[in-house]
């Protein structure tokens, strides 16, 4: 084992809060995993994952303290009664098991939540519309509501400290807490004494932090999670404004105060917008209002950084969400000085699209990420290998990469063989992008285990054919030689081949622009039915280098899919800044000289003149080499697999799960129906 770097030490020293002590200084703070109340076991299975990984307090997501607050159709967690305490202590025992502390964020949204499934009205500080979207308002609440809210949060403390939570939350971030609504002008609009200055908007504030003092504050520390900034200049709250006088009112009266910005979007941005440790000139001025431990996030995976914030004194805790899905172990290999073995976070939110698309929360530097209960897949640990057999991946994209090296871990003899020059398949030209650089991660991580695994063999510039193929003679074939953008406009929208004319109209993929094959001059067309990321990158892209650009769309938004990644409205501010003219709602139909298209409502037709066209529609896979072996008879392996974009292209993630899904049941026990345990409702 590697000697750890003294310089750390100061993140392993145990911290007290109130009255409980976490035994380092890494905390991960509360996030939501699309399992939550619904599928408890592989919630709980994943948190402790957490804890063993050295993470010394591992917290819930959400959780609602009754049906007033339902937060339907987010999967979250539930402590409305006594009912619920099981499966919170099933989380709990997990955590404890590894010496950690369980903390549980409790939440009322107030006028955040449309309450869809308990059909109660929402209630907030005052009449008015809701923030989250629906045909819904919000009620005032008056004193007896107040009354009913503090009751209701005092019952969940006292239920969650039977359950065995050390920390308890009081809520006041993201935009989604009632508390945090009472604090805000411009939710806040009530005269009597929970109204009008800031020390009666913070009054409800205080009483819940005071309610869970009394209630649980014997054993259970009382944290406060509070946004100190909005993002919304005077609009919203202000870490150069009202935060700090927030903070010198409340000061002490918490054990614990968890700082971030709000709301969620603005909390968790993607490495394309914000770099490492963008949150801390907004939280910096906390710790001199204060003497309770600060904990902070800021997508913190560099542990000099780290070890930094607590020497210079911004922060107690180190707070990660995202990192500690990246890696759960993240606080172990710093602690044994195996600091170029973490598996750093890229920033790209598909953790988050779990919890927007109401599925197990996945990731892409981490795919057992949501599969530690269901499919009983541990970060670190893998099952050795049962043969002697060889197996050659070819390709060496994100499938390939992982697969190779899970195969590797697992000791089973591997040949990796890349047609280009460099790994990383896609990710080669994909991280050139404006703001992708940190998907090279997901290729560094890959090369730096390669080099410890003896057992893995590399090859760069070995183009594969099927001779090739049968000429190594390895046992097993995987083929990973991903995807290519279509040309021929097919995409969601479009069904067929799009009608093109040779008519001076240059079209081009996203490839040839990556590839540095890009428009010379002139006004560039970006056609977008592909909906993700790609498009707002091109056009981002060619904007930058003064090409005039208009990117047009079947959609309502640009990129929409982002919205599930939390970064809809930034890209769509992105293109307009950089001068791209932005079309919604229309369908390209032909490119005949000029481009045809469509109003997606109406049909009306146009036409406009362009110099380029770049079709951002959908991709095909790479399958020659997949057709050529498959047509071998005398064939001399055992198995032959296609995974990854050369089976069906997707995002980064997906490829990355199927390289280590292969690896994972390569040679175990084959698996017949579904093939994940399921959690079910007992009847
Ligand atoms: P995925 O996302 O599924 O990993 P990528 O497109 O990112 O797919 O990566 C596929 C990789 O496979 C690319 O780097 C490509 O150069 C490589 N490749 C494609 N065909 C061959 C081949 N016949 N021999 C070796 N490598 C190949
Ligand atoms: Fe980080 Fe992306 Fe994994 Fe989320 S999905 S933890 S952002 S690498």
């Amino acid at each position: 084992m590697s000697e750890r770097d003294p310089v750390f030490d100061i993140l392993f020293e145990p911290v007290r809060i109130g009255p409980v002590t976490a035994r380092n200084r890494f905390y991960q703070v509360p996030h939501c995993n699309g399992m939550g109340e619904r599928q408890p076991r592989g919630m709980a299975a994943m948190r402790g994952i957490k804890a063993e990984g050295g993470w010394a307090v591992v917290s819930t997501e959400e959780v609602e303290i009754d049906h007033t607050t339902d937060f339907t159709p987010a999967i979250e967690g539930r402590m409305w009664d006594e009912s619920d305490i099981p499966y919170h202590a099933r989380m709990v025992d997990a955590v404890h098991e590894h010496g950690s502390l369980a903390a549980i964020e409790l939440c009322q949204q107030g006028i955040a939540c449309a309450n869809h499934a308990s059909r109660v009205p929402p209630m907030g500080p005052s009449a008015q519309a809701l923030v989250s979207f629906a045909p819904v308002q919000g009620y005032e609440m008056d004193l007896s509501d107040i009354r009913e809210v503090r009751r209701s949060h005092r019952t969940s403390a006292l239920l969650a400290k039977r359950a065995g939570y050390d920390i308890v939350y009081v809520y006041a971030g993201h935009d989604l807490s009632v508390a945090q609504h009472f604090l805000l002008p411009r939710y806040n609009k009530r005269r009597d004494e929970y109204g009008g200055a800031l020390e009666n908007r913070v009054r409800l504030l205080r009483e819940l932090i005071e309610d869970t003092k009394d209630a649980v504050g014997d054993t259970c520390a009382v944290a406060v999670r509070l946004a100190v900034d909005e993002l919304l200049g005077p609009d919203g709250m202000l870490a150069e404004g009202e935060a700090p006088e927030v903070i010198t009112i409340l000061a002490d009266l918490p054990d614990l105060w968890d700082v971030n910005i709000s709301d969620w979007k603005n909390d968790s941005q993607t490495a394309r917008f914000a770099e490492e440790g963008y949150q801390e000139r907004y939280i910096q001025f906390v710790k001199s209002l204060t003497t309770k431990p600060v904990v902070g996030v800021g997508r913190y995976t560099s542990p000099d950084r780290m070890a930094k914030l607590v020497a210079n004194g911004t922060l107690d805790f180190i707070g990660a969400a995202r990192p500690s899905i990246a890696d759960p172990f993240l606080p172990q290999k710093i602690k044994e000085g195996r600091i170029e073995e973490i598996r750093e976070c890229i920033g790209c939110n598909i953790c988050v699209s779990g919890d927007m698309t109401y599925s197990p929360i996945r990731c892409t530097q981490n795919p057992t990420m949501g599969e530690e209960w269901r499919k009983g897949w541990h970060p670190e640990q893998i099952a050795p290998a049962s043969s002697k057999d060889s197996v050659l991946v070819v390709g060496g994209g994100p499938a390939g990469l992982e697969c190779a090296r899970a195969l590797g871990q697992r000791g089973y003899d591997v040949i990796l063989a890349e047609a280009s020059e460099a790994f990383g398949g896609r990710i080669c030209g994909e991280s050139k992008l404006p703001g992708m650089a940190s998907y090279r991660r997901v290729v560094e991580h890959r090369l730096d285990a390669f080099t410890k695994l003896a057992n893995v063999e590399t090859y760069l510039a070995s183009e594969l054919d099927a001779d090739a193929v049968a000429a190594l003679g390895a046992d097993h074939v995987v083929i990973a030689t991903g995807a290519h953008w279509r040309l021929d406009g097919m995409g969601r929208h479009q069904r067929y081949p799009m009608d093109m004319e040779d008519g001076g109209l240059a079209v081009f993929t996203p490839d040839d622009i990556m590839a540095g094959n890009v428009p010379a001059v002139g006004s560039v067309l970006i056609y977008d039915d592909d909906g993700y990321l790609m498009a707002g990158l091109i056009a981002e892209a060619l904007a930058a280098m003064g090409l005039e650009t208009e990117l047009m769309t079947p959609y309502t938004m640009v990129s929409p899919w982002t919205e599930n990644t939390l970064e809809q409205p930034a890209i769509q501010r992105r293109v307009l800044e950089v001068g791209v003219t932005v079309t919604v709602g229309r369908r390209l139909l032909a490119i005949e000289g000029v481009a045809r298209h469509a109003c997606v409502y109406t049909g009306e037709e146009q036409e406009s003149a362009h110099s380029a066209i770049v079709l951002v529609t959908s991709r095909t896979s790479n399958d020659d080499l997949w057709l050529d072996l498959r047509e071998r008879s005398e064939a001399p392996w055992h198995s032959l697999t296609r995974i990854g974009d050369a089976l069906a292209p997707a995002t980064v993630a997906h490829a990355v799960y199927a390289g280590h899904r292969y690896a994972r049941e390569f040679e175990a026990t084959p698996i017949t129906g579904v093939p994940y345990k399921r959690e079910r409702v007992v009847v």
